[in-house]
């Protein structure tokens, strides 16, 4: 291997093709060490089983984001539900997500009460 070879074997950077929107992802994300979703689209892919990065499922499908949760540092989780298995996980946020689609996943229950809200205005 040549000192070129070598110098440009250091800078590639790993990508993955997004399952749903096709995008190339680069796994280089700004705020997370493990970036595991599409920024554009919010999608996942079912590869880690126990912590993020593992590569250890076997499962593959498409993993949707369902919901967003906040922990009391006030950083934003994206929980993702499998398309194939059900099994959801619950990944960081990173700093180029789409902000619409977040606040799209966050306000969704909002959105679609069980009840009229008008009620709230009779408490
Ligand atoms: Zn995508
Ligand atoms: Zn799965």
């Amino acid at each position: 291997m040549t000192d070129r070879d070598r110098r440009r074997a250091a800078r590639r950077v790993d990508t993955f093709r997004c399952a749903s929107c096709r995008l190339d992802v680069s796994l280089d994300a700004p705020g997370t060490t493990h970036r595991n979703h599409c920024p554009n689209c919010l999608t996942s892919r079912h590869v880690d089983q126990r912590r993020p990065g593992d590569r250890a499922a076997d499962c593959g499908a498409r993993m949707e984001p369902i919901a967003v949760s906040v922990r009391g540092d006030g950083e934003w989780i994206l929980i993702h539900r499998c398309t194939g298995c059900d099994a959801l996980s619950a990944n960081r946020t990173a700093g180029d997500d789409n902000p619409l689609l977040l606040v799209r996943t966050a306000v969704r229950p909002l959105v679609m009460t069980p009840f009229p809200l008008e009620v709230l205005g009779q408490l």
